[in-house]
């Protein structure tokens, strides 16, 4: 599925928080949102997503109208990562991942078999089968995430949207987050804080700042120093990763 986002715009009350955004994730390409904090990410993020209703601008996965289309067919289609997951209710592990198989069933249809054969497979992907029958609530934020993640797997999604998935998690479940999403083979619409990562994993970086796009091309050619510096206002220089060739970025004294 391809994502075409035509000049959305966001304000609360008066406030313009997304600017005419127009951006593209074709061909199965993981796709990177980076900015400041605060430049709107999350408020583009959660529009495309129907959390919030933009004032203008049009959103398709592919043919569908996501703006107009009803949430559980949209759910079908989309699979999303959000920011923040706490919960007011508990629930198992099990019973969280269960849930993204909610979107394929009818109202009072049971789970099958094969429903959860593919909840086992979701949470076999991200390291938690130990853990099917402990309390959503009384999980680390790590672990919540990988609970979330397998929640979105279990929900077999055509196209995924991430925001900062990769927050509260070691090093090794950041690697492990992203190369699993990587391996989906789907497309990826992700926002990012750390730069390195970006670099590492995206196909094609859009960059944000005050609510609009200001820069937007491959990896290569977005990060570089004059752009960080004119984006995030820190000093860095940017390398090549010694082992694996990839594009690193060495953060100096901030101004
Ligand atoms: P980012 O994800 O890039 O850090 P956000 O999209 O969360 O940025 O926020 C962008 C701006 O919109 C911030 O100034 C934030 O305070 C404001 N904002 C976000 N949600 C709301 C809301 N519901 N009402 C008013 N302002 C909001
Ligand atoms: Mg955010």
């Amino acid at each position: 599925m391809n994502l075409n986002v035509e000049r959305l715009s966001v304000s609360f009350g008066e406030a313009k928080i997304v600017q005419e955004v127009s951006l593209r994730v074709q061909n199965k390409q993981f796709v990177g949102l980076i900015g400041p904090n605060g430049c709107g990410k999350s408020t583009l993020l959660k529009s495309i997503y129907k959390v919030i209703k933009p004032r203008h601008g049009e959103v398709f996965l592919s043919e569908l109208n996501v703006i107009k289309a009803s949430p559980k067919l949209v759910a079908r289609k989309l699979g999303v990562v959000g920011q923040f997951n706490e919960l007011s209710f508990d629930f198992t592990v099990r019973e969280m991942v269960a849930m993204g198989r909610t979107p394929h069933k009818g109202m009072l249809e049971n789970d099958s078999q094969q429903d959860a054969d593919i909840v086992s497979a979701a949470l076999r992907k991200v390291n938690l089968e130990g853990h099917t029958g402990r309390s959503y609530n009384s999980l680390s934020g790590g672990e919540k995430q990988r609970v979330i993640l397998a929640r979105v797997l279990a929900q077999q999604p055509e196209f995924m949207i991430l925001d900062e998935p990769t927050n509260h998690l070691d090093i090794k479940y950041q690697l492990q987050i992203l190369n699993i999403v990587r391996k989906l083979d789907i497309g990826i619409l992700a926002a990012l804080h750390d730069l390195t990562l970006a670099a590492e994993y995206c196909d094609y970086l859009y960059v944000m700042k005050e609510g609009r796009v200001a820069a937007s091309g491959v990896p290569e050619d977005i990060l570089t120093k004059e752009l960080i510096r004119e984006v995030f206002d820190v000093e860095c220089e940017t390398y090549r990763n010694p082992v694996t060739g990839a594009l690193g970025i060495a953060y100096l004294e901030t101004k």
